[in-house]
């Protein structure tokens, strides 16, 4: 188990400026006071008790630092140091100071397919790793998938936010509804057993958008982008798929596919000839094609538009609120939901959807 210091957090680390936000706090620069060292602090909000519904009960944040903590790897987030207090745990993790992979892509003017392979290989490096601890992430998807530094030559992939992951125990059942809709696989959708196979779903998702600027089965609603993904109905249009490689639909018609044992592992994925060609013609094939950058600005642009609306609409509701209920207990709640980091759609995460759609495939 992990050592929650119970010193002040501030004592031993000035905070500075706000990062981030996720569901239950929020993330902010911090400098150490005895190196000057930056890192991140992210500072989670504990359950006050058992019949509230506002913040973290402990034993996830706990299971969140373990799982940290088994997994050191130059592509996953590091964790230093914990702290508790009686409201709040603060995780003291590496800065990871380049932005995200998808905003890194989108100010260049164009990105060749085995530029993008880079990247892909970095994330199939650190989920490889995450899942030969038999860790899953399951919440893999453009805003956990971070640059420590943009600037340098070849920028360095960091997977964060492991707060849905989970360790799977062989021989026990694992369910979840939890994800985010466009990346979550079918078997969380149906409310299955869930495996390690469920990240490798997200991957393909990831790679189908990045080299063609379109969600595989974005619907107008959340609902119906969840029967897409149950009803497998997703194709590759050429007016979206025309500089793209028949190797790299290869490698996502591989992670696409319903039946999680079918699924490349990421060890396969990595030997997959679109990430490692064995023959010339192969590397060819994969340098002259690129994607397809007009389209993926225009997709970034929308999602960070729609992140921005649900920040917007979050805190429209907190004002409503404040007027309707003036305690201050329930507006530090809500300010808390306010900054947490509604996703790309414009309902709520999928944890929230618990409806169970059929598969009609
Ligand atoms: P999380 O709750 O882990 O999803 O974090 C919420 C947001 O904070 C992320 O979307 C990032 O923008 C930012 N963030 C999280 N971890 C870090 C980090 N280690 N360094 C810099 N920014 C971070």
């Amino acid at each position: 188990m992990a050592l929650f210091k119970l010193e002040n957090v501030e004592d031993l680390y000035e905070i500075g400026d706000l990062l981030g936000s996720g569901h239950f706090g929020q993330v902010r620069e911090v400098r150490e006071r005895a190196t000057g060292i930056l890192w991140a602090g992210k500072f989670l909000k504990l359950r006050k008790n058992a019949s509230s519904r506002l913040g973290l009960e402990r034993k996830s944040v706990e299971r969140e630092v373990e799982i940290l903590q088994a997994l050191q790897h130059h592509n996953i987030m590091a964790l230093r140091d914990v702290f508790e207090s009686r409201a709040e745990v603060v995780l003291i993790v590496e800065l990871i100071s380049g932005g995200e992979l998808f905003d890194f892509i989108a100010e260049k003017e164009n990105l060749s397919e085995n530029e993008a392979i880079e990247f892909i290989k970095q994330i199939l490096q650190g989920v490889g790793f995450m899942h030969s601890k038999h860790i899953a992430h399951f919440d893999l998807k453009p805003e956990n998938i971070m640059l420590s530094d943009k600037h340098v030559e070849h920028p360095h992939i960091k997977i964060i936010d492991f707060g849905l992951a989970q360790c799977l125990t062989p021989g026990e059942e694992y369910r979840s509804l939890c994800g985010t809709p466009q990346y979550i696989a079918p078997e969380v959708i149906n409310y299955e057993p869930l495996s390690i196979s469920a990240d490798m779903w997200s991957i393909g998702v990831i790679t189908y958008i990045m080299l063609s600027g379109m969600s595989p089965f974005q619907g107008d609603t959340d609902e119906e982008t969840l029967r897409n993904i149950v009803g497998m109905n997703y194709e590759f249009e050429d007016l979206y798929f025309s500089q793209t490689s028949d190797m790299a639909k290869d490698f996502i018609q591989k992670l696409l596919l319903k039946d999680p044992n079918e699924r490349m592992t990421a060890e396969e994925c990595l030997l997959h000839p679109w990430i490692k060609p064995l023959t010339r013609k192969q590397a060819a094939n994969r340098s002259r094609s690129s994607i397809n950058m007009k389209n993926f600005k225009k997709f970034n642009a929308k999602r960070k538009w729609k992140m921005s609306y649900n920040m917007v609409w979050a805190c429209n509701r907190l004002c409503r609120l404040q007027l309707l209920c003036k305690t201050s207990a329930t507006q530090d709640q809500e300010l808390r939901k306010c900054e947490s980091d509604q996703e790309d759609t414009e309902t709520k995460p999928a944890s929230l959807i618990r409806r169970r759609l059929s598969s009609n495939s």
